[in-house]
C-alpha cells in the first residue's frame, strides 16, 4: 500500500478544519490538525509532514511568525508551507511570502481546484517575490515581531508582578492566621497542662486517675498543633526576613545530645540506628541554639521519615576552614536529582498528599513541606549553606540521601567563606 502523504493544517476555526480535512482525505492524504502555533510546531516535529497549510490569523503566534519559526528549524527549511487565509488585504500575500510561505491560497476554497493547488505545491511550485518587495516586507515583518515581543514582555512583567503580589498576600494571610491561632492555643495549652497536673496530683479516692489517658491524649494533640503553628510562623518569618537570632557561643555536641534524647523513642520504634561522630571535636560556634536545634531536628526528622525500618542515619561534623560541616546521611529512599532544586521551596512535597501526616516519624509520612524551607532559612540566617546530594532511587534499592550543612564558626565571617 503506498504511503500516504502527510499534510499538517494549522487552523483555529473548526469549520475550516473539517472542510479541508474532508477534501484532502478524499484525495488520500493523511491530515493532521493543530489549532495554534505551539501545538502546530510540536505536531510538525512529531509527524514530519510533506506540506503545511497555515492559517494566518491565529491566537498567540500568528501564521507568519509560526512560518518564520518553522523555517529556522532544519527539518522544515525546505518543505512547502502554504498560507491559507481569509485575509486578502493589500500586502498580506507579500508579507506571508516574505515570512517564508511558498504560496498564498484564500478562503473560502474552491473545492474543485484546491486539490490541484495542493498537489502543485507538493511538486515544487513556488510563488516568487521581487527582491525589493521581499526586503521591504521582511523589514516590516521583523518590526512587527519586535513590537509584539515588546508587548509580550510587558504583559509577562505585569503578570509576574501580580503573581508576586498574590504570593505576598498569601504569606501575610498565613502569618496572620497562625498568629491569631497561637493566642487561643496558648490558653488551651495552659488549661490542658493544669488539667494534667490536677489529675496527676489528685488523691486516689477521688477516682479521677482513670481520666489520665484522656488528658494525655489532649496534651499530645495540643503539642502537635503548637508544633504546626510554630512551623508556619517560622516559615512566614523567614519569608519576610524577620527571623531574629539570639546569637551566643554554643557547642554543637550539646544540641546533638538533646536531639538524641528527643529521638531515642522514635529510633527505637522504627528500628533505626543513629551514628553520631565528630561533634566532640569541633570548636564552639556562634549561633542561636533554639533555631539551630529546629533546623537540625527537621533534617534528622526527615532522615527518619524517609528511611525504611532497620536503616541507619549517620550524623557527623568536621571543621572545614573557618566553618563546621555537618552532614546527615541516611540509607533511605533518596531524592531524584530533578527534584533536588525544589525540595527547599515552601510547601513542596514529593510524597503523594494522601500520605500526609503530622507524625514526626512514620515512614514516608510527609508533612506540610515546610521543614526544609525552615531549615534553609535558619542556616542562611547564620550565613551558612545547606545542600543535598542523592542519586535518587532506581526503584530496586534505596539510594540514600545526604544533607550537608556548612555553618561559619563566627558570625562575622561572610558567606564567601562558606563554599561547597
Ligand atoms: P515535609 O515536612 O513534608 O517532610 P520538607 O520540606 O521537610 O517537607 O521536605 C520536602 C520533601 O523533600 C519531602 O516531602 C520529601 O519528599 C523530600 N525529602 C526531604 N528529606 C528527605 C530525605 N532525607 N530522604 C528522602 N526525601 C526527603
Amino acid at each position: 500500500m503506498p504511503v500516504k502523504r502527510r499534510i499538517l493544517y494549522i487552523e483555529d476555526d473548526p469549520a475550516s478544519q473539517r472542510l479541508i480535512q474532508r477534501v484532502l482525505e478524499q484525495s488520500d492524504y493523511a491530515v493532521y490538525l493543530a489549532d495554534e502555533g505551539l501545538a502546530g510546531i510540536n505536531l510538525a516535529r512529531e509527524t514530519e509532514p510533506d506540506l503545511i497549510l497555515m492559517d494566518m490569523n491565529l491566537p498567540g503566534m500568528n501564521g507568519r511568525e509560526i512560518t518564520t519559526r518553522l523555517r529556522s528549524l532544519s527539518a522544515f527549511a525546505g518543505i512547502p508551507i502554504i498560507a491559507l487565509t481569509a485575509s486578502t488585504g493589500s500586502g498580506h500575500r507579500e508579507q506571508a511570502l516574505a515570512a517564508g510561505c511558498n504560496g498564498y491560497l484564500t478562503k473560502p476554497i474552491d473545492v474543485a481546484t484546491f486539490r490541484q493547488e495542493v498537489a502543485s505545491f507538493l511538486q515544487g511550485r513556488r510563488e516568487e517575490l521581487e527582491a525589493e518587495d521581499r526586503l521591504h516586507h521582511l523589514e516590516h515583518h521583523a518590526r512587527t515581531i519586535v513590537a509584539r515581543l515588546e508587548d509580550k514582555i510587558r504583559e509577562l512583567k505585569a503578570a509576574n508582578e501580580r503573581l508576586r503580589e498574590i504570593d505576598r498576600l498569601k504569606s501575610d494571610f498565613i502569618g496572620l492566621v497562625s498568629h491569631e491561632l497561637r493566642t487561643p492555643l496558648t490558653l488551651v495549652e495552659g488549661y490542658a497542662n493544669l488539667l494534667a497536673d490536677t489529675v496527676g496530683n489528685a488523691p486516689d479516692e477521688l477516682g479521677v486517675h482513670s481520666l489520665r489517658p484522656l488528658v494525655d491524649g489532649l496534651n499530645v494533640g495540643v503539642e502537635r498543633i503548637s508544633r504546626l503553628i510554630a512551623d508556619i510562623i517560622n516559615a512566614s518569618r523567614i519569608a519576610s526576613g524577620d527571623l531574629e537570632l539570639g546569637i551566643r557561643s554554643l557547642r554543637l555536641t550539646e544540641l546533638v545530645t538533646f536531639l538524641m534524647d528527643d529521638l531515642a523513642g522514635v529510633l527505637d520504634q522504627r528500628n533505626l540506628r543513629l551514628e553520631v561522630s565528630g561533634f566532640d571535636e569541633v570548636p564552639p560556634i556562634e549561633g542561636d541554639p533554639g533555631y539551630l536545634y529546629t533546623a537540625l531536628t527537621n533534617i534528622v526528622g526527615n532522615a527518619i521519615k524517609y528511611t525504611p525500618d532497620g536503616g541507619a542515619i549517620a550524623l557527623s561534623a568536621a571543621v572545614v576552614g573557618d566553618a563546621v560541616n555537618i552532614s546527615v546521611a541516611d540509607t533511605g529512599i533518596g531524592i531524584p536529582p530533578r527534584e533536588q532544586g525544589r525540595i527547599f521551596d515552601h510547601f513542596y512535597v514529593l510524597e503523594p498528599i494522601e500520605n500526609h501526616t503530622t507524625s514526626k516519624s512514620a515512614f514516608k509520612g510527609g508533612g506540610m513541606g515546610l521543614g526544609l524551607t525552615i531549615a534553609r532559612g535558619i542556616i542562611e540566617a547564620h550565613q551558612g549553606r545547606i545542600w543535598v546530594s542523592s542519586r535518587g532511587s532506581d526503584g530496586s534499592r534505596e539510594s540514600g540521601t545526604t544533607f550537608h550543612i556548612l555553618l561559619p564558626l563566627h558570625q562575622s565571617v561572610t558567606g564567601d567563606t562558606a563554599t561547597q
